[in-house]
């Protein structure tokens, strides 16, 4: 409704950063150093990545994005190749295959976690197809076992966009280093940000090393089979950046348990309601969420944009993660894709919805957002849906 005038005070918005005085105390180290960019926080920064991701080498990077487009001129995949991934994700996971010419091959999502669907992906496979590049959506860890095993039997690589999904973990392995490489991002809504920026992680080290001298323009990195062979950009993670970096890891731990706390009031408050399912209901066994986003998933779309419309008027921001890529206007008119190519993906992605979520939400904030919810779900508009059939 146009019309409400919201007390800016009273809004509990999606998302916040978690900044305290030690990032302060680093980026300010940094500031005061001889070193902007390409100095020491740059590599404590990638060493704790590594050890976060389990792998030999990590890249820092300007954003997520740039890790995910680096992962595909590493390796190589170029026009007349196929990336098969899902077409439940932000859209740079897609974006990213487009950058360099090859093709996103979209597999629909199970309805279990919203993840690529294992069971679907060998009837996507063709001769062209040289990758899977999987998304850990929402910090929900996809089924690593069994996508690895059909990516050995067809000889392709596996990308992780990790984007979403930093310390969470799938039968025990950190996720970012199951595959051939993995990237990470850390724009201010993630569980820790850089301001912008993002990794590249891989045990792989021609995969490193030629992230690290395309992030670089393409300059050598002590091998002369470099030497100025490759066009390059510059995706480099600054100094200050990479400062606010290291100060968000060291509270990474503490930022991770507070995320798993607030997820838990959320399920508490609205686990058994009956026109909508928690994200608790999604958790698969053997794994560990890091929790990105709270995404509670609707009866059905129109009760979602009822819903929507009402908390907003309360003052309480969400947003319905994610649209599906494939109906983005890019992809239909580049890849021909239309309503009815994704069913479970199209289903998910119209009536799922993301409620306020963040280290620093309180208690109240969350008891708040949850009865406004519970109320607008015992609306008769809502309850008559159901009523008549
Ligand atoms: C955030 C995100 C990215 C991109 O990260 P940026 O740092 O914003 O470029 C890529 N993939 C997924 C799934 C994301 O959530």
């Amino acid at each position: 409704m146009g019309g409400v005038i919201l007390n800016p005070s009273a809004v509990i918005p999606l998302s916040r950063p978690d900044i305290t005085e030690l990032e302060m105390e680093y980026v300010h180290e940094a500031l005061g150093s001889d070193y902007l960019s390409g100095g020491p926080m740059g590599k404590e920064f990638e060493a704790q990545l590594a050890s976060i991701a389990g792998t030999k080498y990590a890249v820092g990077v300007s954003s997520g994005t740039a890790a995910l487009h680096l992962i595909l001129l590493a390796l190589d995949i170029k026009p007349g190749d196929e990336v098969i991934t899902t077409p439940y994700s932000f859209i740079a996971s897609a974006n990213c295959i487009l950058y360099v010419g090859a093709t996103p091959v979209f597999c629909d999502i199970s309805p279990d976690d919203f993840n690529i669907d294992p069971d679907l992906i060998e009837s996507k496979i063709s001769p062209r197809t040289k990758a899977i590049l999987v998304v850990h959506v929402f910090g929900f860890p996809a089924q690593m076992n069994k996508i690895c095993a059909i990516a050995q039997k067809h000889n392709l690589s596996v990308i992780e966009d990790s984007c979403e999904a930093i310390g969470a973990r799938i039968n025990g392995q950190p996720v970012g280093g199951g595959g051939i490489a993995g990237a990470f991002a850390f724009y201010p809504n993630k569980q820790i940000t850089t301001g912008e920026g993002g990794v590249v992680v891989t045990n792989d080290k021609t995969v490193a090393m030629m992230a690290r001298c395309l992030a670089n323009q393409g300059r050598e990195t002590g091998d002369h089979w470099l030497n100025h062979k490759h066009l390059g950009y510059n995706y480099r993670l600054d100094e200050l950046s990479a400062a606010l970096g290291v100060a968000q890891l060291k509270r990474l731990q503490e930022i991770l348990a507070s995320r798993a706390r607030v997820a838990q009031w959320y399920e508490n408050e609205l686990q058994s309601e009956i026109f909508l399912s928690t994200p608790g209901s999604r958790i698969m066994k053997n794994s560990v969420i890091s929790w990105f986003v709270y995404v509670v998933r609707f009866g059905d779309s129109s009760i979602r944009e009822i819903a929507m419309g009402y908390l907003a008027e309360a003052g309480i921001e969400t947003r319905p993660y994610f649209p599906a890529i494939h109906l983005q206007p890019l992809y239909q008119k580049k890849l021909g894709y239309a309503l009815g190519s994704f069913p479970v993906t199209e289903s998910v992605a119209s009536t799922t919805l993301a409620l306020p979520f963040y280290t620093k939400i309180s208690k109240d904030q969350v008891h708040e957002v949850c009865k406004q919810l519970k109320n607008i779900l015992r609306l008769p508009e809502i309850t008559s849906k159901f009523d008549n059939g």
